[in-house]
């Protein structure tokens, strides 16, 4: 199932399924939101009353996941090229949930940030919660899949050691278009995941190329805090980003920003000039 939160015209945002000639409303089946959905553990029926995709705007599939975890430097093509030690733990920081967006919403450069930049990631969406699981146990914890946009102001996240709030600026959170269950995704680490701007290639990587993978971030995670149905994991970018590129290469206002990744679709916003 492909799971997505749509609105209609003046209606609050509700769970649906994607399909491809058109979206079933969920609300219909007593589940009041995407998370409730997840947390319910209750599979819905695929019948019932398809909404056309013209009439629906699909909004972030999670709209206020309870936390994002963010693993920094975890693709080994990506820390080869860099040049850095592939690291033993992983380095793991927060975004605020306040920065998501769903597919098609700009993205707002934000006046004080000269070095806005993008990165592409492969996340894990957590489905049951619990504490200290253990690595071989992860798939009864994951929900399904998603593409997250890890859209990063370099200026503001490396002007101090803490990078959650450069990456936290509202609208810098893009996530969609759909979670997509896990059954429907045999094996995360071997998807093709890309990025392109207006078209151009930035990134081009595989999740084969994770340093830690989705059972290791479960347990570590989980290890010292308890993971909640709802959670998010994205598991870094690969190589390409901006802050990378020899020029330097930043988003700059009235672009198209597009993440694909195999399996789960792609991902499209454009980017705007704070007013
Ligand atoms: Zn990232």
């Amino acid at each position: 199932m492909k799971l997505v939160t749509f609105s209609l015209a003046d209606d609050r945002p509700g769970a649906g399924a994607l399909f491809d000639d058109g979206i079933l409303d969920l609300s219909e089946q007593g589940f009041g939101s995407a998370l409730d959905l997840i947390a319910s553990r209750r599979s819905p029926v695929p019948r019932g009353t398809r909404i056309p995709l013209d009439q629906a705007r699909l909004l972030a599939p999670l709209p206020n996941p309870p936390r994002i975890f963010c693993i920094g430097l975890n693709y080994r093509d990506h820390a080869i090229e860099s040049k850095m030690e592939i690291p033993a733990v992983p380095t793991v920081f927060v975004k605020l949930s306040s920065s998501v967006i769903g597919p098609n919403a700009p993205i707002v450069l934000p006046k004080i940030s000269t070095q806005p930049d993008y990165e592409a990631e492969f996340a894990v969406v957590i489905g049951r919660g619990g504490a200290k699981i253990q690595a071989a146990n992860w798939r009864e914890h994951v929900f399904g899949y998603t593409i997250l946009n890890d859209v990063s102001a370099r200026d503001v996240q490396l002007a101090t050691s803490q990078w959650t709030l450069g990456k936290s600026f509202p609208t810098f959170c893009p996530i969609g278009p759909a979670i997509v269950t896990a059954d429907e995704i045999p094996d995360p680490h071997g998807l093709d995941i890309r990025l392109d701007i207006d078209g151009e290639e930035m990134q081009h990587s595989n999740t084969r190329e994770l340093i830690f993978r989705v059972p290791e971030l479960i347990a570590y995670i989980s290890s010292i805090t308890p993971l909640e149905p709802g959670d998010i994991i994205s598991t870094g970018t690969p190589q390409g980003v901006g802050l990378g590129r020899k020029p330097q290469r930043w988003l700059k206002p009235d672009e198209t920003v597009t993440v694909e990744i195999a399996g789960l679709g792609q991902l499209v916003n454009p980017t705007v000039a704070e007013a």
